[in-house]
């Protein structure tokens, strides 16, 4: 884990948030590669969600929103996680992640382990609260939203009603969440702010359990498509215990970080619960008359709630791989290898002049990268080794590197009409195979490879 959030920040994926101030526990920042990783991971679900389905429609609702929904949902009184302080260190732990009733704090923060006496658990709200307006009172109070769901639940009839959609249909959202989180911890798996990717999915009564199935197969083939395999997530069956008391099933698909088996996301069969609190605290029904039944009903939910931070996190943690690879001189060298489904990846290709001192060169890689640059996402580089250059875009996952060298020239000369001769080295990042492609077919070859 180190290792990788060592290369996040040297390579610009994550830094963390206000860093030259010291930093604020629990906030991060995507730098320049990070961000183009995370908005892919957002443009194929936005794309899997709401393009290629006819069922289902978009909504960007607003952080802040009404208190009164806050107390609709329940979060406002029951969002709480319950705290336990060590009476000698005063170190704070959250109930469920402490087994032992002493303060198990290691010899490198106290000279031996602390082994304080633990207050009794008391709860603690982890909505980050806010004032609308210029009066810091009771009656401007509201919170940053903690989910993205509630404006799909609040929206459901203005929705319905726009977008003519009959039951079943769903509203997909992705946007920031708060939560103030007693001990964000590794790395961006448990943040104070993070990014979800939800659908509300609305169905009639009776068909929960059948639907759910569906989720979770279309939401492991979606995992799948971006690098994480079925067999890398398990499915878990919550148990009723721990379960949120309206749902009457919980699947959560779990990826086993380096710290440990733990959710990436949660598909939940709510019932009918959040359109019921909301109709009856706001007064206007969200009920439904469902034409081919002739029943007027409460529209039951199913819930995928996915985390952009913590795919981004598993993403990484399954790309991340080291080889020994031959090197000049018979020696044997280290490999840092991001292994990304090229879907994902920040850069698609990188376009190298085999050496910079050659104007030829360097003008025609030039060219290649401009003709390329309109319709991926590339990088110029012409700085350096040709084998450190390629080595730089492996450790960032790049798929595709492409040279242009003296063959590229001699193609030129030949005196073929434009691009019949020339071509370029194309190297694949996880074979480094190298193969000879036509200038001509380069855009076609590479985008077929990366979409
Ligand atoms: P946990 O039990 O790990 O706190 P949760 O069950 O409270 O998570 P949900 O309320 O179901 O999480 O939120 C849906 C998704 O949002 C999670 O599966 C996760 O991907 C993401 N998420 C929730 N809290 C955080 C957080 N603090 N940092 C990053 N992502 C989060």
């Amino acid at each position: 884990m180190e290792k990788l959030v060592a290369l996040c920040k040297r390579r610009g994926f994550v830094f963390p948030s206000s860093e030259i101030y010291g930093g604020l526990n629990g906030l991060w920042d995507f730098g320049p590669l990070g961000v183009e990783l995370k908005r892919n991971i957002k443009e194929l679900w936005w794309r899997s969600m709401t393009q290629l389905r006819e069922d289902i429609v978009g909504l960007d609702g607003s952080i802040l929103m009404n208190r009164a929904v806050w107390k609709a949902s329940t979060h406002e009184e029951q969002f709480v996680d319950w705290l336990v302080d060590c009476k000698t260190c005063k170190a704070r732990f959250r109930v469920d992640h402490l087994a032992e009733a002493r303060c198990p704090l290691k010899p490198s923060k106290h000279p031996g382990e602390c082994g304080g006496e633990m207050t009794e658990p008391r709860r603690f709200n982890l909505l980050f609260r806010t004032y609308v307006g210029p009066l810091e009172e009771e009656s401007a109070l509201t919170y940053l939203r903690p989910e993205t769901a509630q404006a799909m639940f609040v929206q459901f009839r203005n929705v319905l009603e726009t977008s003519r959609k009959k039951i079943p249909f769903g509203i997909a959202q992705i946007g920031k969440s708060f939560r103030n989180e007693v001990n964000p911890r590794n790395f961006l798996f448990r943040s104070r702010e993070f990014e979800q990717m939800e659908v509300e999915y609305f169905i009639r009564p009776g068909t929960g359990l059948e639907e759910l199935e569906k989720w979770k197969e279309a939401r492991l083939a979606w995992y799948e498509s971006i690098g994480l395999p079925r067999h890398r997530i398990h499915v878990r069956d919550v148990p009723e215990g721990e379960r949120a008391f309206y749902s009457e099933k919980t699947y959560d698909l779990e990826y086993t970080f380096p710290f440990g088996r733990q959710e990436l996301e949660g598909i939940a069969y709510r019932t009918d619960f959040d359109l019921r609190q909301h109709g009856a605290a706001s007064g206007k029904p969200l009920d439904y008359f469902d034409e081919e039944t002739g029943q007027k009903y409460i529209p039951h939910v199913i819930e995928p709630s996915g985390g952009v931070d913590r795919t981004f996190l598993a993403i990484l943690c399954e790309a991340y791989d080291e080889e020994d690879v031959a090197a000049e001189g018979g020696k044997v060298e280290k490999r840092v290898v991001l292994r990304l489904s090229p879907r994902v990846a920040p850069i698609k290709a990188g376009v190298f002049p085999l050496v910079k001192n050659n104007e030829a060169l360097v003008r025609k890689a030039r060219e290649v990268a401009d003709l390329l640059r309109m319709h991926l996402r590339i990088f110029y580089d012409e700085s350096g080794a040709i084998g450190r250059r390629y080595r730089r875009m492996d450790e960032v996952g790049t798929p595709f590197g492409v040279t242009i060298d003296f063959e590229t020239l001699e193609g030129a000369r030949s005196g073929a009409f434009a691009g019949e001769k020339e071509t370029v080295t194309v190297r694949e990042r996880d074979s480094m195979r190298q193969e000879r492609v036509r200038i001509a077919e380069l855009l076609e070859f590479l985008r077929l490879r990366v979409s």
